[in-house]
């Protein structure tokens, strides 16, 4: 992480939550991605078994969470309060998709301001008052059909945006998944290339046609792929066992 005291100034708010055993999740999602602070408002139910079975091991950020009356508590100290809700254009509010609210998150923070995310009910979201203490609303931009994510769920996809944008060029892998073999390189390609051509006009595949024209789709095609030095390897394995082929197949003819 870039920075390790961003984190800390970013806060999770519950509000309302109905079922213990989401607070857990969410302790547990937030957890997953770096995050410890989690505050509760006014939960229907007191933290209990299934809350602490829930949270699966991030018992900690669960038990270090404050229980406040009401969000204005929750959110006293902090310059930047997000809301997020379900249903798309509900107030008049700025509505930011989750990587938008998550950079402005990481932004503030990072200017050491505190910072919150708050989340609502499971059945009925937040109160339009609650939203009125919000800067903006986040959407995430789920089926206009069937909007409402499990409230562990929508924390958990806000923790991951925000956690991207902390761990900036960190997370971007240096070398791609698949590409972790030695790229061919020219020479090799233009061997594979040599071995092709002289592979098609073995196995008569031109026909008449000008092969310079086949020669240059086929190029284009395997440039294109940057093949490592063993996938040419493989396919010059395999020209040779045409090559081989055809050689027998005019033999037998003869
Ligand atoms: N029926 C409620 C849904 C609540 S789901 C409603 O219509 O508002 C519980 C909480 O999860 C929501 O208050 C919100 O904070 C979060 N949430 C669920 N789906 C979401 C979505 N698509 N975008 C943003 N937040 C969402």
């Amino acid at each position: 992480m870039s920075d390790p005291s961003i984190a800390p100034r970013i806060r999770f708010v519950l509000v309302g939550t109905q079922h213990p055993g989401n607070m857990g999740a969410a302790a547990r999602a937030m957890k997953t991605m770096g995050l410890a602070r989690l505050v509760l408002v006014a939960p229907e139910k007191p933290l209990d078994e299934d809350a602490f079975r829930r949270s699966a091991g991030a018992e900690d950020v669960l038990g270090d969470a404050p229980v406040v009356a009401t969000l204005a508590d929750a959110v006293a100290d902090c310059t930047l309060v997000l809301g997020c809700t379900a249903r798309a254009r509900r107030v008049q509010l700025e509505e930011l998709l989750p990587t938008v609210a998550a950079a402005r998150v990481a932004a503030k923070a990072g200017e050491g301001a505190e910072v919150a995310i708050v989340f609502g009910r499971e059945r009925t979201g937040l109160t339009n008052e609650e939203l009125q203490l919000c800067h903006a609303a986040v959407h995430i931009p789920s089926d206009p059909a069937f909007s409402s994510l499990n409230l562990a769920a929508a924390v958990q996809v806000l923790a991951y945006e925000v956690r991207m944008r902390l761990l900036g060029d960190a997370a971007t892998p240096v070398v791609e998944p698949g590409l972790r073999e030695q790229p061919a390189s020219h020479e090799q390609m233009e061997s594979f290339f040599g071995q092709l051509g002289e592979t098609l006009d073995e196995i008569e595949f031109h026909k008449g046609r000008a092969p310079e024209s086949a020669m240059r789709k086929l190029r284009r095609l395997f440039l294109r792929s940057e093949p490592s030095e063993q996938e040419v390897r493989l396919l010059r394995g395999i020209l040779a066992d045409a090559q081989r082929m055809a050689r027998l197949a005019h033999g037998d003819k003869k």
